[in-house]
């Protein structure tokens, strides 16, 4: 067969009546099917749709989103429009798969990988269980800056992939001294992962205006944490090898063009960040996420408590002259909202492990091997048809023998 031939038969789709991947949708992604090379694609109800046979355009013939990205916000408008005019058309039968039919890839060739602590919430809650002493919970400069240490943008696996149990040094209060072996105290943070489509020079920040124009879209993330391992190794420096084993990101990235509906002003900003960090208006994003842990629904956490900005955290970790690249992705620090059934790690949902709570009719504090988690979130989307963003799922296997 030509492919004058396969270009021939067109089909037409539809989406499922309330389904969360409709024309006001159309996440990013990238798939294969039976070991083809990854292709750029996007979702429209239950099928995948290959882009650089619907939209004839070689950039998406690309195993990452990075090309695409790099052309900038111009060029991500006019594609969705011409995605979404192509999508309620005649569209190219070889473009079109079943979704449990294909493989889906990380959708980004990550460069670099900052996570940042930007719910209140979570912070607050983080104090009360560690510096209980302390008569404020956050830290004196919370307010005053997104908080945030780079992570390691080489371990971002995409969603389904198992998570390895890691091994490292930890040193409980009763040990003597430190002990080595798997960590018995690994931990989930339900995140929001942004994607930053084009970047910016060495010593050009990024200002809290303009930052919206370097947003390419938004992805669903989990930042595994051995709590074990990160509460001794931490001090002076922060998170290293108790978070760097791996984090899951969901297939799908969600472009900020189908989020104008789900914008929101973030909580109150008292005191008032310094001018670099200040907005007229700072938004943040009506997302509610949902937690499981083997199957059963945990936490609802709700992006909308958000204190600092996506903005507000591109610009803050530019100010300094730090370049960023198409690719780089900057995480929000768990999202925890105030009451006890939405907070997005379990370390605060069940109290450092004091507070065990029954799942599937077992009783947990921390992750055992075989348990799996599954992060997925949805939001206000055009003419009133919600959006989903996918799923970050994954399972722990046992440690590695060391
Ligand atoms: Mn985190």
């Amino acid at each position: 067969m030509t492919s004058a031939t396969l270009s021939r038969a067109t089909t037409r789709l539809t989406v499922p009546e309330g389904s969360l991947y409709g024309l006001g949708n159309l996440p990013y992604g990238v798939y294969s099917v039976d070991g083809s090379e990854p292709r750029v694609a996007t979702r429209l109800g239950d099928v995948v749709v290959d882009l650089a046979l619907l939209l004839e355009d070689d950039i998406f013939a690309s195993p990452s989103l990075n090309a695409f990205m790099a052309q900038g916000h111009e060029r991500w408008a006019d594609v969705r429009s011409s995605l979404r005019a192509a999508l309620e058309g005649e569209v190219p039968a070889t473009a079109v798969h079943q979704l449990d039919e294909v493989r889906l890839h990380l959708p980004v060739e990550v460069a670099d990988y900052v996570d940042f602590y930007a719910s209140e919430h979570h912070a607050a809650n983080l104090g009360r269980l560690f510096r209980p002493q302390n008569p404020d919970p956050l830290t004196p400069n919370w307010k005053h800056l997104p908080i945030g240490y780079h992570g390691r943008a080489g371990t971002i696996v995409v969603s389904g992939t198992d998570v390895v149990r890691p091994s490292g040094q930890r040193k409980g209060p009763d040990d003597a001294t430190p002990v080595f072996g798997p960590s018995t105290r690994l931990d989930i943070e339900a995140e929001l992962a942004f994607v930053v489509g084009t970047g910016t020079p060495l010593s050009t920040p990024i200002t809290v205006e303009d930052a919206e124009r370097h947003l390419f879209g938004v992805a669903l993330f989990n930042d595994w944490s051995a709590r074990d391992l990160q509460a001794w190794e931490y001090v002076p420096l922060g998170p290293h090898l108790g978070k760097s084993f791996a984090s899951t990101m969901a297939p799908w990235v969600v472009p900020m063009l189908a989020l104008q509906e789900a914008k929101v002003p973030t909580p109150r900003q008292e005191p008032a960040p310094l001018p670099y960090l200040a907005a007229a208006e700072p938004w943040g994003l009506d997302l509610d996420l949902a937690v499981s842990w083997n199957g059963e629904v945990v936490s609802r956490p709700p992006y909308r408590e958000m204190y600092w900005s996506p903005a507000q955290m591109l610009a803050h970790q530019t100010v300094n002259g730090a370049s960023a690249r198409t690719g780089d992705v900057f995480a929000s620090g768990t999202i925890s909202g105030p009451a006890k059934d939405s907070r997005g790690a379990f370390i605060e949902l069940t109290w450092g492990g004091a507070e065990p709570v029954q799942v599937g009719g077992e009783v947990r504090t921390f992750l055992e091997d075989g348990d799996e988690v599954v992060i997925t979130a949805s939001a206000p989307g055009a003419d009133g048809v919600r959006i989903g963003f996918g799923e970050a799922r994954g399972r722990i296997v046992p440690a590695r023998q060391t």
